[in-house]
């Protein structure tokens, strides 16, 4: 995972839990960079099988 505002790479369980505190929706998937601070909402597993996919076919030679 990696930041869009930085470009910090890390991990998502390493994501600081943006929700935790937030009395009204929880667990409502915003991801929060460790580094800056951005926040940005968690990408569905749809969209990460596509985009691993397309990286396949970037790194291949
Ligand atoms: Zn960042």
């Amino acid at each position: 995972m990696k930041c869009n505002l930085c470009g910090y790479e890390f991990d998502e369980k390493e994501s600081i839990p943006v929700c935790q505190s937030c009395p009204l929706v929880k667990n409502c998937k915003l991801i929060r960079c460790p580094n800056c601070g951005y926040e940005w909402p968690a990408e569905p597993d749809w969209l990460k099988k596509i985009k691993e996919r397309r990286n396949r076919k970037n790194v291949k030679r």
